[in-house]
Formats: structure tokens, sequence, C-alpha cells
């Protein structure tokens, strides 16, 4: 049993902690921040309590804000160009994925220049970081804790994955409070998405029994508060699915994804669809397709979702994609069908896409362009 699991970012969870800010970027030694956010989250009002921490404790800092949902090349080179020469010396990401992968390409650009397009691949970049403080608003990515970016390369249209130990964040401040805001659409979408890291990470071949323990309690966590009537009802849901999406990321982040993952990426790069309704509306038939491959893992998550806890491992893995299906159903994920300007005649470029991904060699079922073919035309055609 060979492996690696690295967990270098500090945590911090507490109600209001975003207004405390100043503190952690004291000890940070980090003396002029740039804040990256979007739009959405500043109109929300959740940026001004940053600012204002970090004014009244005499901490000067320059604010980006035009990250655009699934992050484009050309937006990190546009914000890495608006802080050159200004000085800074660490970022604050404050936002969902979309955010903190914007805030880690420009770490890694800041430090040593060039296209995002360079560090393409696994520790590609000669020079540290900047370092990185993140404050999630939403409860699925996890990429507050993990070493990858995900961007758009918007020539060749597909999300290209730019992984680096040294962008791992330094910090995540966990603030429940700033789920508040969020439609119940976009908990719901980024909830399955923390879903689908956790179970991932426990089915792919990558898995390790750090990554495993994470994994399934992440799934429990999920299934316990992220119920298909009701998205993040309560201070309790909101707390425990912060802890759950991050959980996720720190096993996916130290075993891998699989293909879900290569095909929601193949459909964020070409459609631009979000990453979390990508991900839940394959996810369901992904697991169908892999699960003969290790009956007894699928089994696993099955038990870890609470579904038939006493049946065989085949019944326990064919009733959790029942469940995935109906979890799908039930908080109004899109079928593919319905994804903007899907067209079967780019089904086959986007199954070939998929099987390049970085990820796709560890996903328990070999899986050639024909097999992600045959699930894209499944999905597609799927009209339950
Ligand atoms: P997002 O960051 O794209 O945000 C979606 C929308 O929600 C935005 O319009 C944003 O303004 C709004 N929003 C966010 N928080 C809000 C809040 N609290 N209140 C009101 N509005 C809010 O969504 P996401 O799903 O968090 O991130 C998706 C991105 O993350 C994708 O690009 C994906 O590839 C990436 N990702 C990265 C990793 C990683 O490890 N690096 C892992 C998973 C996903």
């Amino acid at each position: 049993m060979n492996f690696e699991f690295m967990f270098p970012t500090k945590v911090v969870m507490e109600k209001g902690i975003r207004k405390r800010i100043s503190q952690y970027i004291a000890d940070l030694q980090i003396e002029k921040p740039l804040i990256i956010s979007d739009h959405g989250i500043s109109e929300a009002g959740m940026l001004h309590d940053v600012i204002e921490d970090l004014w009244k404790n005499h901490i000067r800092t320059s604010i980006y804000l035009d990250v655009k949902p699934n992050p484009k090349d050309n937006d990190c080179h546009h914000c890495a160009h608006e802080i050159d020469g200004k000085g800074i010396d660490g970022i604050i990401a404050l936002g969902g994925g979309s955010v903190i992968d914007t805030a880690k390409t420009v770490s890694i650009l800041a430090t040593n220049g060039g296209t995002i397009k360079d560090y393409e691949g696994v520790n590609v970049a000669e020079k540290a970081p900047l370092p990185l403080v993140c404050i999630p608003t939403t409860a699925g990515t996890g990429s507050e804790v993990t070493s990858w970016a995900v961007v758009t390369d918007t020539k060749q249209q597909y999300k290209m994955a730019i992984g680096d130990e040294r962008m791992i964040p330094k910090l995540a401040l966990l603030d429940a409070e700033l789920l508040d805001s969020l439609p119940p659409a976009i908990a719901a979408s980024t909830g399955l998405d923390a879903l689908t890291h956790a179970i991932e990470a426990y089915t792919c071949k990558a898995a390790n029994p750090i990554s495993d323990a994470l994994a399934l309690y992440a799934i429990t966590l999920i299934s316990d508060h992220l119920s298909d009537s009701i998205v993040l009802e309560n201070i309790e849901h909101k707390e425990q699915m912060l802890v759950a999406s991050l959980v996720a990321g720190a096993a996916f982040g130290n075993a891998d994804t699989a293909a879900v993952h290569c095909l929601s990426e193949a459909i964020g790069g070409r459609y631009d669809t979000p990453h979390g309704e990508a991900n839940a509306m394959f996810l369901p038939f992904v697991f169908d397709y892999n699960k003969t491959a290790d009956i007894k893992r699928h089994a696993d998550v099955a038990r870890a979702m609470g579904v038939c806890i006493h049946k065989s491992d085949e019944e326990a893995a064919n009733r959790c994609v029942a469940k995935l299906f109906q979890w799908n159903d039930a908080l109004n994920i899109p079928r593919f069908h319905e994804v903007p300007q899907v067209n079967e005649a780019n089904f086959a470029d986007l199954a070939t896409r998929a099987s390049q991904n970085y990820s796709n060699e560890d996903n328990i079922r070999s899986m050639e362009p024909e097999d992600y073919l045959f699930i894209l035309q499944t999905a597609f055609y799927d009209h339950r």
C-alpha cells in the first residue's frame, strides 16, 4: 500500500469570522493583499464586512471583482495584469470555486508571469505562488483545500487543470453566515458537487485509507444535511455542508476524481454549464456504469448514504443509483438534453476530450471514448 496524503491548510470555522479576517492576514505576514471576489458576492454585502475589518486595521487592499462562473483564461490574465507592479504579497479569495480558482491562477501568474496555459499539468511553475486565504461562499467545490485550479481554455474550449502543491491555500475561513444569501438552486447543485467529489474519491483507483475515511464521512454528512426537499434551511445545515465540502475536497485532493469529472469538465468547457449541475447530471449514470467494477465500494457509498444497509452489495449499489436519480429530480437538477446549446453532433468530440482528462486513468472502470459516448447518449435520451 503506497500513498501520500497532504493537508497543509489551516482551517478555522466560526460564524462571522469574515469580520475578523485582519488578525489572520497579519499572522501570515501579508501586508498588501488583493481581494478577489465577484459582483454577486459584492452585491450580497459579504465583501463589505471583509474590507471594513481590513481597513479598520490599516491593511491596504486592492480589489478585483470581474470573476465569471467557470473562470476563463482571459479573465485570469486580466486580473494578473491589473495587479502587476502593485506590490501585492498575498491573495484573499471570497467566493465560490470560480473565485478561488481564479485566485489560485493569479497567485501563480503574479510570481511566475506568462500565461496560465504555461502551467497546465502538475507542479510546472518554477516559483512559489503568492499565499492564498480562502473564504468559501458555496458549500461544494472544496477548492479551499486542494492543489488544483480549473480554468477554461477559451480557444480550445476545454477546462484545463493546473495542479501545484504550493498553490494549496494557507488558510480556509469557514463562515456559515455567508451561505444565507445562496440561491437554493446553487446550494443544491454545489451540494451535489461535494457529493460527487466524495463518491469519486472513494470509488476511484487513487483512493487511500485517509481519503476513504474522509470521503465516507462527507457522504454521510451530505446525506444528512442536503435534504432532497429543503436545501440548507438552517445554520446547522449550512455549517455541516461547509464541513462536508471541505472534507470531500481533502479526500479527492489526495485521491482523485473520475469519469463524472471527465465528462463534466468536457461539458463545462464546451457549453459553460455550471460545474455542480454538470457533475450532478452525470453522477447516477457513471455510478451505474462503474458499479460492477467494484461492487463492494459502490455498496459502501450506498450504506454511507443510509441506503439498503442490510441488503446485498448488488442491491445496495442498485438502490443507490435510484436514490441519486431521485435526488437530482427533487433538487431540480437539469437533465443533459436541457443544457443550453447541447448538440449531439458534439458528442464524439466531448467523449474524446473526456477520455483525455487527467482523471480518466483513475476511473475504476477503464474508459475509452466509446464508453463516454455511451454515457453521453444514455444521459441525453434519458426521459425517465
Ligand atoms: P461559482 O463560484 O461559479 O458561483 C456560482 C454563482 O453563485 C456565482 O454567480 C456567484 O456570484 C454566486 N454565489 C456564490 N456564493 C454565493 C452566495 N453565498 N450568495 C449569493 N450568490 C453566491 O460556483 P461554484 O460551484 O462554487 O464553483 C464552480 C467552479 O469551481 C468551477 O469552475 C469548477 O471547475 C471549480 N471547481 C474547482 C475545484 C478545485 O479543486 N479547484 C473543485 C471543484 C470545482
